[in-house]
């Protein structure tokens, strides 16, 4: 996790150690702070969230410099964990002997495909029943790419085999194979891109529909696909997922391919949404559950 993180680490968290290191936290400290933590698209939210903590904290008490670190990442941590709302679970793994349906969605070129190929990976590494249906019925390439990453980890996926077939066929072709074949873990590709707008938004909702309606007793989690390094222009594509596809967390993508993972925090903050994987990496092994603590050891060590 170090080394993916390396470009952000380098660029804005040296910096900001620099900053802390010079002597007590004061306000021209603060000043640039704030200005670094904006650079690295931690986001207006984020960032105001963070400085005004720091401030208060600073009316109160002097911080010497390995005091600021470790308070810093104490913010950055509690920032990071509010949307668990007291039932933080750091590392995130399917129910046991349950179906669990995780709906992965997200602009093409965010690393769905990838993501999905990865948390299979890891899934089945870790002794899950796994089953992937390729839902992504309008791009013709996506099908066949999932089904690489199936083959990879020996996992099925369920796919219909006819040109702009029905996703929805597929999804439903999906759930009924899971819960015929005691699945533990489906995972469904969605479409990136459709028509319009409009189109992509009723066929995430009419997914999210079938899956809540055929199966009322499976653990369904919404997964949105977010590529770090879009930065805070990523941010803007989880609206149109959010409500169709009832969001409940984020997979933060290529944060090896940039300087700005602050942009996890802009996501936490602004989105209000829990990250529950990061990509780190082109490989299979390339993907971690999300761990506040170890995020910010990551980072801020
Ligand atoms: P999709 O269109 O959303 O399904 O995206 P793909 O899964 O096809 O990924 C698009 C590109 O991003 C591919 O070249 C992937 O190898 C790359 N990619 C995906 N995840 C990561 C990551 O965590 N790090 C890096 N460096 N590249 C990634």
């Amino acid at each position: 996790l170090r080394q993916g993180l390396d470009k952000t680490r380098r660029g804005l968290i040296n910096q900001l150690k620099a900053i802390v290191g010079q002597g007590p936290l004061n306000q021209d400290a603060v000043m640039e702070i704030e200005a670094l933590l904006l650079q690295a698209d931690v986001g207006v939210e984020a960032t105001d969230y963070i400085i005004n903590t720091l401030q208060q904290k600073l009316r109160e008490e002097v911080l010497p410099p390995e005091q600021a670190i470790a308070y810093l990442k104490q913010i950055l941590r509690e920032l990071l964990e509010q949307p668990y709302q007291n039932s933080y679970n750091p590392i995130f793994v399917p129910e046991k002997d349950t179906l669990n349906i995780w709906l992965i969605t997200g602009v093409n070129g965010a690393g769905k495909t990838t993501t999905i190929g990865k948390i299979a990976h890891l899934a089945q590494k870790s002794g899950y029943k796994c089953l992937i249906a390729a839902a992504d019925t309008f791009r013709a390439a996506a099908v066949e790419q999932v089904k690489v990453w199936g083959e990879r980890s020996g996992i099925d996926v369920i796919a219909n085999p006819g040109k702009n077939a029905d996703p929805a066929a597929v999804v439903f072709d999906g759930i009924s194979a899971a819960q015929a074949r005691g699945t533990e873990l489906l995972l469904i590709d969605t479409a990136g891109r459709l028509q319009n707008k409009k189109n992509l938004m009723d066929e995430l909702s009419k997914i999210r529909r079938i899956v809540d309606k055929k199966s009322p007793n499976a653990k369904v989690e919404s997964l949105l696909v977010l590529d770090a390094t879009l930065g805070q222009n990523g941010l803007r594509q989880a609206e149109v997922f959010s409500q169709a596809a009832k969001l409940s967390g984020v997979v933060l993508t290529k944060l090896d391919g940039t300087a700005k993972g602050g942009v996890a925090l802009a996501v936490v903050k602004e989105l209000g949404l829990p990250i529950r994987f990061i990509g780190a990496g082109e490989g299979i092994e390339d993907l971690r559950p999300f761990s506040s603590y170890e995020f910010i050891e990551a980072l801020l060590s």
